[in-house]
């Protein structure tokens, strides 16, 4: 299908963009409707300069993101050839990519202001010029234990000690849904079907602390293989592995889970469409229309404060 360039964004749903929503209105206004087309050659400076902003990553994102990607490498390896990545070549590879987020923070900046997407702009690097030594040690250390927990995991161990009973689903980097109308997207770290317990296991590799909304995150996972597969709620069990404890929690959800889920998401939703001006077309309401949060104390690790803050 050829690259359709729309004057407005699709409208559509994801946690994280109810996450953002959460944080601040004006931060959901700039990431998802001021930064719109902002990758474009011909896009005006602003879009560019949103767009830019919001390609700003800081340590932990991009540690967390490099351990999902090396992960899915891992388990693509293993399914593929049978290969099963060692600790130390998950490190390497972890330590030489967060290595070039760092290198490309410093010396390539002016290739990031051209192709944000492809070339990695660290928060610290962009507003200090410089990283935070204690910080960017931590992570590199943690390199050593997320990968060691990654691989002694059950999911993991599941996948490498038991692969006949276990069938896979492709990992399509973009799945969605429709609920009432609206685009729901939906991305799952892993999921297989057990074919000895007969259950779909959804698995979500996090790598930071536990939070409380991490079950409710893969409620709408289950509820998206309930549509796409016809699956029962029972026939589900969700997972979060977090790779820096070593811990797992499995869950097995009920209706009401998949219910309350449902009615928090439309409630989202709900809100999200105060800020279109037309509902078709998705056009935004001004920018002066979506508020600053009050919490002003998050204005300093954002990363649209450059502009926010200068009108
Ligand atoms: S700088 Fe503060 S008010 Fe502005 S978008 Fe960021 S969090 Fe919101």
């Amino acid at each position: 299908m050829p690259f359709e360039v729309r004057e407005f964004p699709e409208f559509s749903w994801s946690f994280s963009r109810h996450k953002t929503l959460l944080t601040c209105a004006r931060k959901y206004g700039y990431e998802y409707y001021a930064s719109h087309n902002g990758w474009l050659y011909e896009a005006d400076e602003t879009a560019k300069h949103a767009y830019r902003l919001k390609k700003l990553t800081n340590v932990p994102l991009a540690f967390g993101q490099i351990v999902h990607e090396l992960a899915e490498k891992a388990v693509r390896l293993f399914l593929k050839h049978g290969y099963v990545m060692t600790e130390a070549e998950l490190i390497e590879e972890g330590r030489s990519m967060l290595n070039r987020a760092y290198l490309d923070s410093r010396d390539r900046k002016q290739l990031w202001m051209q192709k944000p997407a492809r070339y990695k702009m660290l928060y610290d690097m962009y507003y200090k010029g410089e990283l935070n030594r204690l910080e960017a040690e931590d992570y590199r250390g943690r390199l050593h234990v997320v990968f060691a927990n990654l691989l002694n995991s059950r999911s993991f161990q599941d996948i490498t000690t038991r692969p006949l009973s276990m069938q896979f689903q492709q990992a399509e980097e973009f799945r969605f849904m429709t609920v009432d109308g609206v685009k729901i997207f939906v991305v799952m770290d892993l999921l297989y079907r057990d074919l000895d317990a007969g259950k779909w296991v959804i698995v979500d590799w996090k790598t930071g602390k536990e939070a409380e909304n991490d079950r409710s995150q893969l409620a709408l996972y289950a509820y998206y293989i309930m549509q796409k597969y016809k699956a029962r709620v029972e026939e589900i069990e969700i997972r979060n592995e977090y790779v820096l404890s070593g811990v797992n929690r499995t869950y097995q959800l009920m209706e009401e889970d998949i219910g309350l889920m449902l009615e928090k998401m439309k409630q989202s939703i709900h809100i999200m469409l105060r800020y279109q001006l037309d509902m078709i077309s998705n056009e935004p309401v001004e920018m002066d229309e979506f508020p600053r949060t009050e919490y002003r104390q998050r204005c300093e690790t954002c990363n649209h404060k450059e502009i926010c803050l200068a009108q």
